[in-house]
């Protein structure tokens, strides 16, 4: 072997990371339907593409380093304290901050068994072992989770709803979660779906941040029209957004990013106009679906999962092959493990509809 630069051990480990595909390939022809991203249903907030237009004439001063505008709309609309915001490029970043900033080498990070994927990359990519522990039924498992803590765990993800199954877990089962860790473990509450969720007894995070010194709560704007941006936040006991900014960026978050960020969480019509048609066509779908032979999860997510249990994969190859001819790009599932699945993002009427045809044609 010749000699040249290594990187650090935990990285090779990483398998790359596939996202969800933007073309229908050869197939199809007429006007392709993306529903693999978990983008907005709807689009970006009108208020958000208006904030944008001034921004040609600031493009060559740096952007404001802590996002105190936006911080401060995100404190005042939800709540919140804008000192205990980090504001980052995706929730991404502050999976990756967070990581490197909790974990190293022999540490290592529990992680459910059909949890977000970037979870083991962040872990690796900080040089600690991701532990993954068994769903039930295809729902985060608090006992299991508690149950693969060890004296070498360091910090707890748990995405809420759960992408990519949709479910979630209640309030009380959060804080039996919480209760059962130790104090130096820290729990990453992941609420990237929370502004889709209508189940009542679920909690994003935020009370739970505030009586405890071990749990941050990580929200994002890319499901709620911003994807293009790259935009998301954190919010977290002081000293753990003292050290995370440390290690951030000083410019991190670009302005484009802030002034719509901070003009979609004022539109609080926008953000309700979109949870309402995402209940709707989340509930259409689980049922039309429901009642032919494909398993539909329950979901709180702007997204369905579709089990297609016969046939050990081969009949979500087919469907997603069907949709594809009909131009409507789904997620397929294998890596995640999740062969006989496919993940349907919620979009507008007319793709629900096309959706459900596809589907409903393939068992008749
Ligand atoms: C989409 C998603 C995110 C968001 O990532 P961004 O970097 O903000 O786009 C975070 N966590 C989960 C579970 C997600 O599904």
């Amino acid at each position: 072997m010749p000699v040249r630069p290594t990187p650090q051990s935990g990285v090779m480990q990483i398998a790359p990371y596939v996202p969800g595909r933007s073309s229908a390939g050869g197939g199809s022809s007429g006007k392709i339907v993306k529903l693999s991203s978990n983008e907005s249903p709807l689009g970006a907030s009108p208020a958000a593409i208006a904030a944008l237009e001034g921004l040609g004439n600031t493009l060559a001063a740096y952007p404001d380093g802590s996002s105190s505008d936006l911080r401060q709309a995100i404190a005042q609309t939800q709540g919140l304290e804008a000192e205990r915001i980090v504001v980052g490029a995706g929730s991404d970043e502050l999976l990756h901050l967070l990581a490197q900033t909790y974990l190293g080498e022999g540490d290592e990070a529990v992680i459910s068994q059909f949890g977000f994927l970037v979870y083991p990359i962040v872990t690796k990519g900080a040089g600690a072992q991701p532990i993954f522990a068994w769903d039930k039924d295809y729902c985060v498992d608090v006992d299991a989770m508690l149950g693969a803590v060890s004296e070498r765990t360091k910090l707890v993800f748990l995405a809420n709803p759960n992408n990519p199954t949709g479910t979630y877990v209640s309030e009380a089962e959060l804080m039996r979660l919480h209760a059962g860790l130790r104090p130096d473990i820290l729990l990453v509450v992941d609420s990237a779906y929370a502004e889709y969720v209508t189940a009542n007894d679920y909690a994003a995070g935020d009370r739970l941040v505030r009586d405890s010194d071990n749990v941050v709560m990580v929200r994002t704007f890319s499901k709620i029209g911003l994807a293009a941006l790259r935009i998301g936040w954190m919010y977290g006991p002081a000293h753990i957004v003292d050290a995370v900014n440390r290690l951030r960026g000083p410019f991190n978050v670009n302005r484009a990013a802030q002034l719509a960020g901070e003009a979609t969480v004022r539109d609080v019509e926008f953000v309700a106009r979109l949870k309402a048609h995402n209940k709707k066509w989340r509930d259409w779908l689980t049922s039309e679906l429901n009642r032919n032979r494909i398993r539909i999860l329950p979901s709180q997510g702007n997204f369905v999962l579709a089990l297609f249990e016969e046939d050990g994969g081969k009949a979500a190859k087919k469907a997603n092959e069907a949709l594809l001819e009909a131009g409507l790009i789904v997620r397929e599932m294998g890596a995640y493990g999740l062969p006989d699945a496919l993940r349907i993002s919620i979009g507008e009427e007319r793709a629900m509809r096309a959706v459900a045809k596809v589907l409903k044609g393939l068992n008749e």
